[in-house]
């Protein structure tokens, strides 16, 4: 019993995932299309000081959760549900999102396109990232960072934008076949300017 290493907080998130078999379903989706069988494990914490404790850096006050190294780090369901719209589950899938992405590409992929992926499988995008096409042509994906206050928003459509376009599974063959993240021709430092035509 020893080996299961589990605690009551760890538990107690198991009905928040199996209560949405959507993002279960999800789950094996993710690991299907990035080809990703590796364990990650859930951490459920007390307080974001602890979770900050945890990964050994000061964590802005909104964050509800995080990943390090194979772990998602998530905030106690009750100390957000009521100022977030998003389920468990959603941080959940975002996270490991990050974590596939991350250990696939070494930590290459480019900011935007890991953010923006992440949004789309936990189902964070929604009309408030339907920005102009004109505001796009402005863009330069090199400079895009978490400074930017719009920084979720424009990820998200220019990777919903790449998605209609060109399909999921070939921005997904980019992650796993390792492309030239700055050079592709489809998700380059160009693409803003293709998909803004
Ligand atoms: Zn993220």
């Amino acid at each position: 019993m020893k080996k299961l290493k589990l605690s009551m907080k760890d538990l107690s998130s198991l009905p928040l995932l199996y209560k949405e078999k959507k993002y279960l379903i999800r789950i094996s989706q993710l690991r299907q299309l990035f080809c990703y069988d590796k364990r990650i494990n859930i951490l459920v914490f007390d307080s974001l000081y602890q979770l900050a404790n945890y990964v050994g850096s000061e964590l802005p006050k909104w964050v509800i959760g995080t990943n390090f190294k194979n772990n998602v780090l998530i905030l106690d369901y009750n100390i957000w549900k009521n100022r977030h719209t998003e389920s468990f589950s959603q941080i959940v899938i975002h996270e490991m999102v990050h974590i596939i992405i991350n250990e696939i590409t070494r930590y290459r992929c480019p900011l935007w396109l890991n953010e923006g992926l992440a949004m789309f499988f936990a189902n964070q995008i929604n009309n408030e990232s339907i920005i102009q096409k004109k505001n796009l042509a402005s863009i330069s994906l090199l400079d895009l960072s978490y400074n930017d206050p719009n920084f979720y928003q424009i990820s998200a459509y220019i990777v919903l934008l790449l998605i209609k376009r060109h399909g999921l599974e070939k921005i997904i063959s980019k992650i796993n076949y390792k492309t030239n993240f700055l050079q592709d021709e489809i998700i380059g430092v160009d693409c803003v300017k293709q998909i803004a035509k």
